[in-house]
């Protein structure tokens, strides 16, 4: 690694597995200190364990996103000792349930949309006032291909998805004439906890490993990234354009 994020701070969602402790790791091993967020205390220490062997640093957060008042708490610890946050990652998520969309009960319903959707935006009214103090903010939201494919039972997830994208996409044009780049991604299949609840019967050998995937998100985090506002497709490894006219 080449020390291209040296002194700077990033704050990933979802860091306890999957794509969000690779992508984490990666930051870190890159010179960034990483604040690592999730409920998963074991999965915390096991990425800190690796961020240290590599040289890095990190702060782990236990957090359920479901509390508001500690994802605000949180902004106001990172104001406190930081000043300002130069990468917001935006990836934790959860699958709910894959069913006809009236059978979809109510909690499960809400419980996704939460962590997905109402947790995304809290974070980013809590961080966004300290990524514009960075000379070169970036957030990256983690999206799906389900926010655009719509297919039959996967109407939660992908309405979640598709209102995070709104998201990003919205916070983009408000921020555009700032150093601060905001983009979503669609990782696509990945082997991962979520997918194995997705698909139980796919072999997760056909599949990308989170590090593989992690590794073609990484640029977006780094200060020489001029696109904002974009999808970025990790499968095909480029922005994708979902602007419509006016
Ligand atoms: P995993 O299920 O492996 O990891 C999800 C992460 O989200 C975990 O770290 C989990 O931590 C965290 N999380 C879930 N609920 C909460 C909560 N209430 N509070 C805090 N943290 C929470 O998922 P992936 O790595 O597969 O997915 C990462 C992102 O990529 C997600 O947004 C997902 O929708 C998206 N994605 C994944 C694809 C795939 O094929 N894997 C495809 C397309 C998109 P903990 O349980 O410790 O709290």
């Amino acid at each position: 690694m080449t020390g291209r994020l040296d002194g700077r701070t990033a704050l990933v969602t979802g860091a306890s597995r999957g794509i969000g402790f690779q992508l984490a790791r990666l930051l870190a091993a890159e010179g960034a200190h990483v604040i690592a967020v999730a409920r998963t205390v074991g999965g915390l220490e096991d990425l800190d364990d690796l961020i240290k062997g590599d040289g890095g640093s990190a702060t782990l957060v236990p957090l359920d996103l479901k509390d508001m008042g500690g994802i605000d708490r949180l902004g106001g610890a990172i104001a406190e000792r930081w000043g300002k946050l130069d990468i917001f990652v935006g990836n934790a998520g959860r699958l709910g349930v894959l069913a006809p969309i009236g059978h979809i009960e109510a909690k499960t319903f809400e419980e996704a949309m939460t962590v997905n959707v109402t947790s995304t935006w809290r974070m980013i009214r809590s961080l966004d006032p300290l990524l514009r103090r960075s000379d070169a903010g970036r957030a990256i939201i983690m999206s799906s291909g389900a926010a655009h494919s719509c297919k039959a039972f996967w109407s939660l997830y992908a309405a979640s998805k598709a209102a995070v994208e709104a998201l990003a996409r919205s916070w983009a044009a408000e921020t555009e004439n700032l150093p601060l780049r905001v983009n979503s991604v669609n990782p696509g299949a990945t082997r991962t906890a979520m997918r194995a609840q997705a698909m139980p019967g796919e072999d997760p050998k056909t599949l990308p490993t989170a590090k593989e995937v992690a590794e073609k998100i990484l640029p977006l985090a780094l200060p020489d990234l001029t696109e904002t506002g974009r999808v970025f497709d990790v499968r095909q490894n480029r922005f994708l354009n979902y602007h419509m006219p006016d």
